[in-house]
């Protein structure tokens, strides 16, 4: 009857809202259904509901730097930097524009966690160096995280004692075959940040209209079986020049219904507080996401150098987009709540505190 919901989706709706994770099937299902169905509407608010009340309304802001650019190994299709495609001067950040940026992001200690970005292949020291200047500069509790390509454990034991206490990485969809890596060196990568001491943010990306419900469901579970601390969605973004650019793009309602799947496969475990929806958009902030991310440098999702000017959303942008999709706090880095009003997001209220020449 018109109206009437699924059976099978109310029955695991209730499931995931009595504290039970849901299971491979049960996200297989929920995405079997076109992200305007009701059922698709229940699922994302089942998410919103169940997030928002584990951690009484809070959000988090995450920030990245992108350290340096040039043509990748990785050669990813979906990437601006990718080898093969590749458009971009090659480009590194110097101390000064570094030190700028981080009083950029860290000055109110509002940031949760800050990301430095570099390459498929890097300099250890060169990003060692980076994170320890990071570690004197930030007075306040931003946690430093890093965004690199395939890593060995020692080399994240190296981070961990520059002050890095998480890192993003992922196996991502089709890897092997619309990347030049290999899944298997992914996701050693991510059990040798783990052996290290280090917690693991995963995502499901980049999801794109040619993707399946299988190996959207399959990706975001290997995340979720590491143990990550945090996880997300990301939608593919069709980066002009790239060869995957063709293929389009699925709508922010269909990322929504995506994020609200990894949110219920994964809130009920003890260690998931978090999950980010890429590009941050209002649907994700009502479908269960409560991450949003503040760009600058490099981004792989865009062709201009500098994403803070096109792409990449500043700190402002992120807090007013958290007030306008109803969060009450955000968190800074040591799980402190910052009441979040009309008040704060103008700049009235902060205290400033962030960084180590502000004592
Ligand atoms: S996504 Fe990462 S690994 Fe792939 S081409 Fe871009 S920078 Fe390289």
């Amino acid at each position: 009857m018109q109206g009437r919901l699924d059976k099978k989706v109310t029955d695991i709706l209730d499931q995931a809202y009595a504290g039970r994770s849901l299971e491979k099937k049960d996200c297989s299902h929920l995405l079997s259904f076109d992200e305007w169905s009701p059922e698709a509407y229940a699922t994302r608010s089942a998410a919103a509901t169940i997030v928002r009340g584990r951690n009484d309304d809070s959000a988090i802001i995450l920030g990245q730097i992108g350290l340096e650019m040039f043509p990748c190994p990785g050669n990813c299709g979906f990437c601006a930097f990718g080898k093969d495609h590749a458009v971009m001067p090659k480009s590194r950040i110097t101390d000064e524009e570094f030190a700028a940026k981080l009083t950029d992001f860290c000055r109110d200690d509002d940031l949760y966690g800050l990301y430095l970005m570099c390459m498929h292949e890097y300099d250890l020291d060169f990003f060692l160096d980076k994170a320890r200047l990071a570690k004197k500069m930030i007075a306040g509790s931003t946690r430093l995280l890093a965004n690199v390509g395939d890593t060995e454990k020692e080399a994240f034991a190296a981070m961990k004692e520059a002050g890095i206490t998480g890192a993003y990485h992922v196996s991502r969809l089709r890897e092997g075959k619309a990347t030049a890596l290999n899944p298997k060196a992914r996701v050693k990568t991510m059990e040798n940040a783990l052996d290290a001491g280090l917690q693991i943010f995963s995502c499901l990306e980049p999801v794109g209209p040619e993707h399946t419900v299988e190996e959207i469901v399959e990706n975001m579970f290997v995340g979720i079986d590491l143990g990550c601390t945090q996880h997300a969605v990301m939608r593919r973004v069709p980066v002009p020049g790239t060869p995957l650019a063709r293929c389009g793009q699925i709508s922010n309602l269909r990322l929504g219904q995506m994020v609200a799947a990894v949110a219920l496969a994964t809130f009920s475990r003890p260690n998931m507080t978090y999950m980010g929806v890429h590009e941050p958009t209002e649907i994700g902030y009502v479908s269960g996401a409560n991450v949003v991310t503040a760009e600058t440098g490099v981004n792989p999702r865009d062709h201009m150098a500098e994403t803070s000017a096109n792409r990449g959303l500043d700190m402002d942008i992120c807090r007013r987009m958290l007030l306008d999709c109803g969060f009450r706090h955000i968190r800074r880095g040591n799980e402190e709540k910052i009441p979040l009003d009309l008040d704060y997001v103008n700049g009235l209220n902060r205290n400033g505190g962030g960084l180590a020449h502000d004592n």
